[in-house]
């Protein structure tokens, strides 16, 4: 299988760039943020403190986390549930990163993403894709940007789904998801050896898009 693993910190772009990048190549896009997303708001319809490790550990017990595709799209569900759109809430993404600093979560959400690669051509996105996940993917990338452009561009795509909020908050909110990602003592957000790293502060959507369709192609040969 050919394997591609996306790895960086919030709001680079990976998955605006993923989802172009998958389709030009004929290859799925697998979004594993979306998994911790649906462990987190799991834990958030329970009220469990979602820092809390046993009960956290607890609430793994009784759901079952899956992703289905639908004509190519990503969905994922939380026992019979399509949560797609609940896990994109702005109060899911804190709760994302605190469960999955969790390394019973990690567990939990492990063979799921290894068994979709081995069984498919996947473009994968996350922050532990290359080092831990996928670490014989024929293609990394580390996708960065500073931490004000990639907070423009959440505040963008949060204003444009409808979401009321402000910059600031945007901005602090990632800086400490970034923080925690980078900090926990599993799996944290680092660049794997062999990836090529792309800052993409100054470059365009295309530019990012064709850089990494021309490693893909380089790597296919
Ligand atoms: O990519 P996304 O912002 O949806 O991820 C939500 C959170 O899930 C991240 O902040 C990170 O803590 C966690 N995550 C992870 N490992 C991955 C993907 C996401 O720890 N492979």
């Amino acid at each position: 299988m050919f394997n591609i693993a996306i790895d960086g910190p919030a709001g680079a772009g990976k998955s605006s760039i993923a989802k172009a990048v998958s389709k030009e190549l004929g290859i799925i896009y697998v979004d594993t943020g979306a998994l911790y997303r649906a462990v987190g708001l799991n834990a958030l319809r329970n009220k469990i403190d979602t820092k809390d490790v046993n009960l956290v550990t607890k609430s793994l017990e009784g759901i079952s986390v899956d992703l289905r595709f639908v004509d190519g799209e990503q969905r994922v569900f939380l026992g019979e549930e399509d949560v797609s759109v609940d896990i994109r809430l702005p109060e899911a993404s804190m709760a994302a990163s605190d469960v999955s600093a969790i390394p019973s979560v990690r567990q939990f959400l492990f063979d799921l993403q290894r068994k979709i690669a081995n069984e498919n051509n996947c473009l994968m996105d996350g922050r532990d894709i290359g080092t831990v996940v996928l670490p014989n993917a024929e293609l990394k990338v580390f996708l960065t940007a500073s931490p004000n452009a990639r907070a423009k561009r959440r505040y963008d795509e949060l204003i444009a789904k409808g979401n009321n909020v402000n910059f600031d908050d945007v901005l602090e909110d990632l800086n400490k998801r970034d923080y925690q990602d980078t900090h926990r003592e599993i799996a944290p957000l680092k660049p794997a050896e062999d990836s090529v790293i792309i800052d993409t502060t100054d470059m365009s959507f295309d530019e990012v898009k064709n850089k990494l369709i021309s490693l893909a192609h380089a790597r296919m040969n």
